[in-house]
């Protein structure tokens, strides 16, 4: 009897190489392990839903945007009160 693994998951293939799961951000298919996923409890295989390139770059990018408005010098009098 050869049975098929049964993945109850669209997002989660078998291969050669052992299980595999679609990162939903660059679409490509990554080993289903920590090495290429964060871990998430509530996360297809317990992993998150996108790669860890993708998340990093997610955030990477959130974090700049965000840096510009906070980041005006603290001492601006020290450049511009030249006597
Ligand atoms: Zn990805």
């Amino acid at each position: 009897m050869t049975a098929t693994k049964y993945v109850p998951n669209a997002r989660l293939r078998e291969t050669a190489d052992g299980l595999e799961k679609l990162c939903v951000k660059c679409d490509e298919w990554w080993p289903a392990d920590r090495e290429f996923f964060f871990s998430d409890s509530e996360g297809v295989h317990r992993l998150l839903f996108c790669c860890k390139a993708c998340y990093r770059e997610h955030y990477d990018t959130r974090r700049l945007t965000k840096l510009p408005a906070s980041s005006s010098t603290p001492f601006p009098s020290l450049f511009g009160a030249h006597p």
